[in-house]
């Protein structure tokens, strides 16, 4: 198994693609066009295009300074991604897929999501490069438990279509998603929201959400001269992590930590298995099923996680560790009270971890905590868990 690390799309062992022959067809050609336009000159300028005057980029590398004093150790940096448009690292991937679709002639993007984060941010990457009509398939029971957020991706000009079958949640869109795909292929781009699934997608996430590591890396060098002693992220599918992650792994100087919510630990308690297309670690029941995980927050329940991470984990390149939902709670509050920043409870995963690890590290040492997004989307939810 070890020699298949070159192999394209495996990392290790991990990724490949496990789908029905037409489906592998289709993705085929998409990654015939993303080896293609990846590099193609007019393909860059325009993603830089809308990252700079549309999303805001590059956004601040900003040292929390008074966290730092009251953590006492390793200086705390926060990448920014919080600033983005649509407030979160989503929309990176949503318009370097949008373009790469448009490239390819499609006139239809469909996508999947479960608490509707990654349905918004696709409804405004075809919002604003326009040309293509949006469906996004969201279970039953989500569109019911996020109607506003439904609204948002309506008033955005997508059409949200909701699946009724199996238990009417995020895997039950996402098979429905596959087969509008393989019947529609023609016309038809799926823009999938995490660097999960079947080959080309997890490369082609990780490619697009990189940008957040080429920034992070100058802006470190020009404020502290130096490297970060480590890069820390929250990881759900893994997307914003890989990309914090991507420009420092031949930096062997850098630890790279991802931080799991302890309720759906994929990396920290998985075994290899091929769950939704892909070989990755991840947490299965009894019956050899993808086990139902709870996380207080939506981004990071997912019962596996990116191949490439599964890879770093056993190649111990990358540390994975656990943060408990209470734990993320308490760093949410604390960052709101020290810095003035509200950050989203998936982030708060990792803002919860670096205060711990700060502690351990010396002085002189920088952290960089990858703030993946901003917590508005989280207060009703926080208020009522403060609450009861
Ligand atoms: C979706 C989301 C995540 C989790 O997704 P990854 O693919 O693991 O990055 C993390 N943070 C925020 C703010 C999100 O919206």
């Amino acid at each position: 198994m070890e020699n298949r690390t070159m192999e394209r799309g495996y990392f290790g062992e991990f990724g490949g693609s496990f789908v029905p022959e037409d489906l592998k067809n289709v993705l085929n050609v998409l990654d015939e066009n993303f080896e293609t336009y990846k590099n193609d000159p007019e393909f860059i300028k325009e993603f830089n295009y809308y990252m700079k005057e549309y999303i805001g980029r590059e956004n601040p590398l900003t040292y929390a300074e008074n966290l730092t004093r009251q953590v006492g150790g390793a200086k705390i940096y926060l990448k920014r991604e919080d600033l983005n448009h649509t407030g979160a690292h989503k929309i990176n991937n949503a318009i370097g897929q949008i373009l790469l679709a448009k490239r390819m002639g499609a006139t239809r993007i469909i996508a999947e999501t479960g608490a509707g984060q990654h349905g918004v941010a696709t409804a405004t990457a075809c919002a604003i490069v326009g040309g293509m009509e949006c469906t996004i398939y969201m279970g039953k029971l989500d569109t019911e438990r996020q109607a506003l957020n439904v609204f948002r991706m309506e008033l955005l000009g997508a059409k949200v279509v909701p699946v009724d079958k199996g238990q009417g949640r995020l895997k039950d869109a996402v098979d429905e998603a596959l087969n509008d795909l393989v019947a529609n292929y023609k016309t038809t781009f799926y823009l999938l929201g995490s660097a999960v699934g079947p080959h080309p997608f997890p490369t082609m996430v990780k490619h697009f959400q990189s940008i957040i590591s080429e920034e992070s890396k100058k802006q470190i060098l020009e404020k502290e001269g130096k490297l970060p002693r480590a890069v820390v992220a929250c990881a759900g599918g893994g997307s914003n992590a890989i990309g914090a992650f991507a420009h420092y792994i031949d930096e062997k100087s850098v630890r790279l930590i991802g931080v799991e919510p302890a309720e759906a630990p994929s990396l920290t308690e998985g075994t290899p298995a091929v769950i939704h297309g892909f070989k990755c670690l991840t947490l299965l029941d009894e019956n050899g099923e993808p086990q139902p995980t709870y996380s207080i927050a939506a981004g990071l329940d997912y019962p596996g996680i990116g191949p490439e991470h599964s890879y770093l984990k056993t190649t111990n390149r990358a540390e994975y560790v656990t943060v408990t939902g209470q734990e993320a709670l308490e760093a949410f509050q604390t960052l709101s009270k020290v810095e003035g920043i509200i950050p989203a409870l998936e982030s708060s995963h990792a803002i919860a971890y670096a205060i711990k690890l700060a502690k351990e590290l010396d002085q002189d040492d920088a952290i960089i905590v990858n703030l993946s997004g901003r917590g508005d989307k989280d207060v009703e939810q926080v208020y009522k868990m403060l609450q009861s």
